[in-house]
């Protein structure tokens, strides 16, 4: 388990290998440290080449690691492996010569599992379009309560390295994958995992949906003792069929999660509770109670499905149900996800920066009855027309900003045309307080104010916190 053990158990593989890490950054520079210290003779390529690289290659190279900048694309001669950063596309020349040359590529995800040593920590692992973090958030907390030394890692908190070596012991870890990590880790197999949902995004990236799916469903391979599925997903292909594709150890269970009742090997909610048939005596005929509804923050259907999965991971685990309610109690959710800045005027408003994409979006509108919707940026290749359908009768108002907002506008215009809506063309900083006092303006009472931008933010912001924050701002601006 310990992961101090694990460095000095693999390293021979790595001697004297060349490996070559594609592109510096939050993942690059670990790996190409680790590589480095196990004896590999490593070369960094990284496209870029400004100050904040070049500040990254001099502190690469004075521990002797040869530094390319400006050229992520050529093949270094005599590379017998890659190791990239997750974020790279598969079409990239570099992926081409490699595999041209039999180079084999791995992601940051792929490293970190081949350098786990014998008796490491199992991986409970979570990827889906969104939840992810919630998610794994949920996971930890839950297993935390069950007395098992734990880390949420992954896309979030601690870097899947760190846990694997650094000094802190876990029995467990709750893993939170993306479509791109898992593209580029061919040999991870999870103790048990779950694909939450499956909508269209990132597909610039995939180049289909086929392949975005196939992605995310190599989550399931190997699975050793639950594959955990959305029962309630009507979306094709649905998560189960990718459960169906995947070649999974012998005995491994496909177990369902629904916002209904459940059926034998699933779990659901069953009036206001939320319930176990899958890991429990003769589920034909029992259930076990997990949790109340009311434990889970908040308490929205998509939170509900969350904390379904990641209970059923628990409990594939071994958790008690005991633990699955009080590590959900002790949950809070993170920044930017639903999160209740203020009430003005009796009128809520709510922070879901993080709705960066359609389906996170059409989740949050489907969590309240009269909204006031602030949406737009960059919609990185989606179309609006299935979310504003469906939360037409919903809308009180739209407030538009960022830089395809007429996109959005676009789908309004189409499918809610009642709907009043506001379109700010500005990308200054003082533009969200505006949207926030058009919203005001649209709103009444016992409406909300929510900011779910079903786009990327980065026209407008550094990042979707800090979207989040000028909102959260806005409103306090409102309040005083
Ligand atoms: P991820 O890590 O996958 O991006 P998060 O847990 O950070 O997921 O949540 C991102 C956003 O997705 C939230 O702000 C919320 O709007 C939405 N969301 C969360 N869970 C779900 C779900 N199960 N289905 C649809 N949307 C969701």
């Amino acid at each position: 388990m310990g992961s101090g053990q694990v460095t000095s158990s693999v390293p021979f593989e790595f001697q004297g290998k060349h490996v070559t890490v594609a592109g510096l950054g939050v993942s690059g520079v670990p790996a190409a440290k680790v590589l480095h210290g196990l004896g590999a003779r490593v070369t960094v390529v990284n496209d870029g080449d400004d100050a904040r690289a070049r500040e990254q290659a001099a502190e690469l190279e004075a521990l002797g690691v040869t530094v390319r900048l400006g050229d992520g694309a050529t093949l270094p001669e005599g590379t017998e492996l890659i190791v990239t950063a997750p974020g790279w596309k598969p079409d990239k020349p570099l992926f081409t010569a490699a595999e041209a040359a039999g180079v084999p590529v791995w992601g940051d995800v792929e490293l970190a599992w081949r350098l786990r040593g014998p008796g490491a920590a199992d991986w409970l692992a979570v990827t889906g379009t969104n939840g992810k973090t919630t998610t794994v958030r949920m996971l930890a907390s839950i297993l935390g309560a069950a007395g098992l030394r734990t880390a949420a890692v992954g896309n979030i908190g601690v870097s899947l390295l760190d846990a694997v070596l650094g000094e802190e012991e876990y029995d467990v870890l709750a893993v939170e994958l993306s479509s791109y990590q898992l593209h580029w880790a061919p040999s991870l197999r999870a103790h048990s995992a779950a694909v939450l949902n499956l909508a269209p995004d990132h597909l610039d990236w995939h180049g289909s949906m086929e392949a975005y799916a196939r992605d995310k469903g190599r989550v399931y391979e190997g699975n050793r003792v639950a594959c955990v599925y959305n029962a309630d997903a009507t979306a094709k292909p649905s998560t189960e069929d990718l459960v169906r594709e995947a070649d999974v150890e012998e005995g491994c269970r496909a177990v369902g999660f629904t916002l209904g009742t459940p059926g034998p090997s699933q779990l659901g909610v069953v009036e206001g509770i939320l319930v176990d048939r899958a890991f429990v005596e003769n589920r034909q005929k029992n259930a076990q109670e997990l949790a109340e509804v009311s434990d889970v923050d908040p308490p929205a259907p998509h939170n509900i499905a969350n904390a379904l999965a990641a209970a059923a991971l628990a409990r594939a685990y071994g958790v008690p149900a005991s633990a699955v309610r009080d590590g959900l109690r002790a949950f809070t959710p993170d920044d930017h996800r639903i999160a209740h800045v203020a009430d003005v005027d009796g009128v809520a408003y709510i922070d879901d920066s993080k709705a960066t994409n359609t389906h996170a979006a059409q989740a949050s509108l489907a969590a309240y009855e009269s909204v006031v919707w602030i949406a737009g940026g960059l919609a990185k290749g989606a179309t609006f027309d299935e979310l504003v359908t469906g939360a037409a009768k919903r809308l009180r108002g739209a407030v538009l900003i960022g830089r395809d907002r007429a996109l959005i506008r676009e789908a309004l215009a189409r499918h809610a045309p009642e709907v009043p809506v506001v379109d700010l063309d500005r990308t200054d900083t003082g533009a969200m307080l505006q949207a926030v006092q058009e919203a005001q303006r649209l709103a009444r009472t016992g409406d909300t104010v929510l900011l779910a931008p079903a786009c990327a933010s980065m026209d407008m912001f550094t990042n979707y916190n800090k979207r989040g924050d000028a909102f959260a701002q806005a409103v306090r601006e409102l309040g005083a």
